[in-house]
This record gives structure tokens, sequence and C-alpha cells, in this order.
């Protein structure tokens, strides 16, 4: 049958297709170490599940309004007022299906043909594809490993033209682990004063932050940051809830209409209990998120220190989210087990077939000189994976 050409032009996400490979290698029964997945190894706390037990047996089984539950766009609501000092009214709030539906959603809202989108390099896998979904052009910036691949206001600056209707920002960054201080925000926030640029902030690690760094969302800044952006969110990483797929977005209003009029064309409303469960899962009164963000940042020093120390890898300890991102460029050119390491796929590749240990290629992110490793998982995990990996470099 004929495919079309915008299903034609999407590559599959890079991150699934590490996952995918170690899984059929580990259903074969090989020992596979898999730093790829992109999710907490955390259960979802139990009190978010009775909740949504609890709301199926109360019959929470039908359609709800398109952009979510009264109850869940309240807390939402009240959750931005309180944790993130954002004055979003229940009615700027649309749940989704996930935060990646969110970013989906958002750009088809407001980007047209012949758009250009912002994206600092590293970036998420999905935000070119969605740029090129809604017609939009993504516009590339080159960071500096030296300023923790963080954008700078002169590289932003260097990249707006009169076609720039969106910034993409990420913090804490996926794959990156860095976050950007409220200063460098605000000095990015400066630069985009009198311009029509949107913001789109994707603030989903906002809670797994490590040592003193501080987070700040994008549009508490000022009321210019806060009029040009939507802020997205979710429930997967900071709650360990991936598989119940719930995201959401703050904005003005008419942006959030406007993702309402697709939403109700397109999937219609996020799962009804799931939307129960996370308004108890906001309430968090057991700490348990705090107890994760414990087990994170205890992992993030050990797996930056130990890839550190591996000659001809540079990482930086992250300051959020759950990876490392470190550059291997060094052992680029070296030949491993026969095979000649060009980049970051020959990389990926050679060390799971060889070592069985699984990462995600750095130019899935637009970073050809970096790997990433998600420390989503033990600590033992984490230390026999990085023995692994220097025996085989060293191999
Ligand atoms: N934004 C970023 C930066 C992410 O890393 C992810 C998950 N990998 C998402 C959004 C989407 O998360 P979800 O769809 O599970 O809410």
């Amino acid at each position: 049958m004929k495919i079309s050409k915008r299903a034609q032009s999407i590559p599959p996400s890079a991150t699934m297709a590490v996952t995918t490979k170690a899984k059929e290698m580990m259903a074969q029964g090989i020992d596979v170490l898999s730093f790829a997945a992109g999710e907490p190894d955390f259960d979802t706390p139990d009190y978010v599940k009775q909740a949504a037990i609890e709301a199926i047996k109360a019959g929470k089984t039908k359609y709800t309004a398109t952009p979510g539950i009264p109850a869940l766009r309240k807390a939402i609501s009240n959750k931005l007022k309180k944790e993130n000092g954002l004055d979003y009214s229940p009615e700027q709030v649309i749940v989704n299906l996930g935060a990646k539906h969110t970013v989906y959603e958002a750009m088809q809202a407001v980007l047209d043909e012949g758009d250009e989108v912002i994206l600092p390099c590293p970036y998420w896998v999905t935000y070119p594809e969605t740029v090129k979904l809604a017609g939009a052009t993504a516009v590339v910036v080159e960071t500096d490993r030296d300023n923790s691949y963080k954008m700078t206001p002169e590289q932003l600056r260097g990249a707006l033209t009169d076609k720039t209707a969106m910034l993409v920002l990420n913090s804490p960054n996926n794959p990156g682990g860095f976050s950007y201080t409220p200063d460098e925000l605000a000095a990015l926030a400066k630069v985009l004063e009198g311009t029509k640029v949107i913001v789109l902030s994707d603030e989903i690690y906002e809670r797994l932050i490590y040592g003193d760094t501080k987070f700040v969302s994008f549009a508490s800044l000022s009321s210019d940051a806060f009029a040009r952006t939507i802020t997205i969110n979710g429930f997967s990483k900071a709650f360990s809830m991936t598989g119940w797929r719930l995201g959401y977005a703050a904005g003005p209003v008419e942006v959030i209409k406007a993702m309402s009029k697709l939403q109700s064309h397109m999937t219609q409303n996020a799962v009804a209990f799931a939307q129960e469960a996370a308004v108890a899962a906001l309430n968090d009164t057991q700490g348990e998120v705090e107890k994760m963000r414990l087990k994170f940042e205890e992992r993030a020093k050990y797996m930056s220190e130990r890839l550190n120390n591996i000659d001809g890898f540079y990482c930086p300890q992250p300051t959020g989210a759950f990876y490392c991102f470190p550059d291997v460029s060094e052992h680029y050119g070296r030949t491993i087990g026969g095979v000649k390491i060009n980049g970051s796929l020959d990389f990926a590749k050679a060390l799971l077939e060889q070592a069985n240990v699984a990462v995600v290629p750095g130019g899935a992110f637009g970073c050809d000189r970096n790997i990433r490793l998600s420390f989503a998982c033990s600590k033992e995990q984490i230390a026999k994976g990085i023995d692994r990996l220097e025996k085989w470099l060293n191999s």
C-alpha cells in the first residue's frame, strides 16, 4: 500500500530502536546490560495505583471533557501556582496522552509552513520530527561542551531570523543531563524581548535535579516570558508513570483552545481513570518523588565519576534528569574487535554486539561526539556495565 511522504520522512525513535534491539538480544538469552531506557526503574507509587483502582470501581471509565477533568486541570493550575510561581487558570491547562503528545499538539496548534524553530543541540529526539510534522523547519544551534552544552544568549541571537516562530527549551535536559540556571534562562528571555517568538518550555524533568541546582520555570521569569511561553510537563518521569500516558500544557487560553480543538478529533481525552490518579499523584503527601530523586542523585554522581575516569571520556556530573552524556569522540578512528569506530552509531552498535552493553548514540540527539547512558537502573547494574565498557575499550 502507498505510504505517505509525511510518514516516510520520519525515522523511528533511535532510543526505542536501541531498546528494542537490546530486548531482542535479552529474549535470546543474552545477558545485556541496558542503559538505553528513558524511563525510571521505580514502580508507580502505590497511592497513585490505589486512586486509579478506586476510580475504575467508581465508574470513571467514560469519555471526559477534551482538555481534561476539571479536578485535574484545577490541581495542575494549583501545582503551577504553588511550585512554579505561575498564574495559569484551569482554562489555561490541557491534559494530553503523555508529554510527547503535548509537544506534538502544541506545535500543530501554533506552527505553520515556513516557520523556523530553534532547537539547541543536544535536543530530545522527538523535537525535530514534531517540527517537521507541523510543516516547519528546525534550526539547530550548536552549543559548546565547555558551557555544558547550554545555549548562550549570543548563540540564540545568532539563530534568530524574521521566520523564527519558536524556541524549544528543555531544562533539565534529555539527553544532556544539564540544567540552565535561573540567570542563564533570564539572559535568554531578554534576547527574545520585542520578538514574536513562542517558547516551548519542556519541564518534564523539573523534579529530578541534583546538588544545589535550582529549578525555575521559564514562564515565571517575567511577564514578557509568561506571555510567550507554552509550559509543558507530565507525570512520566517524576512519578514513574510512563505507561499511564499523561502530559499537560499550560499557556495562553487561545493556544489551549486550539490544542483542545485538535485533540477533540485525535484522541478526545486522556484516559479517564488515569486522570483521576493524576490528581492524587500531584498531592504526593508521602514523599515518594523525593525518595526516587535521592536515588537518582546518588547514581548520577557514581556513574559520571566512573565514566569520567575512563581514558578519552569527558563526563561532567549531571545536574538534572537521569542521563550521563559523555563525549567519547577521542575513541573515534580506533578499531575495536575488528570494527572501525567512526562515530556514535558505530560505537553504540559495536558496544552492544561485542560487550552486550546498550547505550544510545549521541547522533540521535544531534551530537555525534557523545553517547547517552541512562542511570534509571540499579547501582549494581551501573557498576557491572561500566566494568564491561572499560574492558571492551581496552580490548
Ligand atoms: N520531553 C522529554 C524531554 C522527554 O525526555 C520525554 C520522554 N522521553 C518526554 C517529553 C515525553 O514523556 P511522556 O510522553 O512519557 O510524558
